[in-house]
C-alpha cells in the first residue's frame, strides 16, 4: 500500500506542477468501498485521513472498528436514499451526493452538523443519480435554508471510459458551474483521469483501485 500510495502522490505531484497549483490545493480522499475496515487502519497508518465509501450498510458494519482514528473523516460518495439518512449522518462526516432539496431537508433533520457536496448529473447516461445543472439554483437555495448543513461544492462522476481525456468536459462543466454558483470545492477525478481533474480544478480526488488494487464486486 505504501508503494501505491507513493506512486499516486507523485502522480498528484507532477499534476498539480504542471498546473501551477499547490499540493495543498488538492485533498486525496481514499476510495475503502468493499475493502475491510483493517484497509481503513493500514492507510489511516501511512498518514491518510480522508477516507470515501458508497454504501451506507457496509460502513455501518466498518465503522465500530475505525471509531478510534482521531481525525478521520468519512465521505459518503454513493447515492443515498432520504429514508436513510438518519443512519448516514450518524456514520459520516461529509455527503458528496446530496441531489434533491428532500434528501438536503431530511439530512438536516438529522441533527448533525455536515459538509455537503452537491452530486451534479452532467452526462446523459440515465443510470446516474445526480442533480440537473438546472436544478441546481433551488438545490442550493434548500441546502443554504438547512441550519445543519454546510454547503462545500459540488461533485460529479463521469461516464466511465478506460481513458482520462474523455472526463476533461465534464470536470470543466463542474468548474463552470462552481464559479456560476461561488461554490469553492470540487469533488472529481478517480484513479485512471485524476490528473486531468486536477488540471481542471479539482479539490477533492477519490482515488480507491490505485491506491488499494482492484476491488471484486460487493
Ligand atoms: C468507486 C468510486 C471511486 C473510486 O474509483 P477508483 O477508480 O477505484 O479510483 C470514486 N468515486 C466514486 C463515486 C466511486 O464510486
Amino acid at each position: 500500500m505504501k508503494i501505491r500510495l507513493d506512486a499516486v502522490e507523485e502522480r498528484i505531484q507532477h499534476a498539480v506542477q504542471r498546473c501551477g497549483r499547490s499540493r495543498g490545493d488538492v485533498t486525496l480522499i481514499a476510495v475503502t468501498k468493499v475493502f475491510p475496515a483493517s484497509v481503513i487502519r493500514d492507510a489511516y497508518e501511512l498518514g491518510l485521513r480522508e477516507f470515501g465509501e458508497n454504501y451506507v450498510q457496509e460502513f455501518q458494519g466498518k465503522a465500530n472498528e475505525v471509531s478510534d482514528l482521531i481525525g478521520a473523516r468519512f465521505h459518503l460518495i454513493g447515492h443515498l436514499q432520504s429514508n436513510k439518512s438518519k443512519i448516514a449522518s450518524e456514520l459520516f462526516d461529509v455527503i458528496q451526493t446530496v441531489d434533491t432539496p428532500k434528501l438536503a431537508q431530511r439530512l438536516d433533520a438529522a441533527g448533525k452538523p455536515l459538509d455537503v457536496f452537491l452530486e451534479v448529473k452532467l452526462s446523459a447516461e440515465d443510470s446516474k443519480s445526480g442533480a440537473l445543472p438546472p436544478e441546481l439554483p433551488a438545490l442550493i437555495d434548500a441546502v443554504k435554508r438547512c441550519s445543519h448543513l454546510r454547503l462545500a461544492g459540488l461533485m460529479t462522476m463521469p461516464p466511465w471510459s478506460d481513458d482520462a481525456e474523455p472526463s476533461r468536459p465534464y470536470f470543466r462543466a463542474l468548474r463552470l458551474l462552481g464559479e456560476q454558483h461561488g461554490l469553492a470545492a470540487l469533488s472529481m477525478g478517480m484513479s485512471h483521469d485524476f490528473e486531468v481533474a486536477i488540471e481542471e480544478g479539482a479539490t477533492h480526488i477519490r482515488v480507491g483501485t490505485a491506491l488499494f488494487g482492484r476491488r471484486k464486486k460487493p
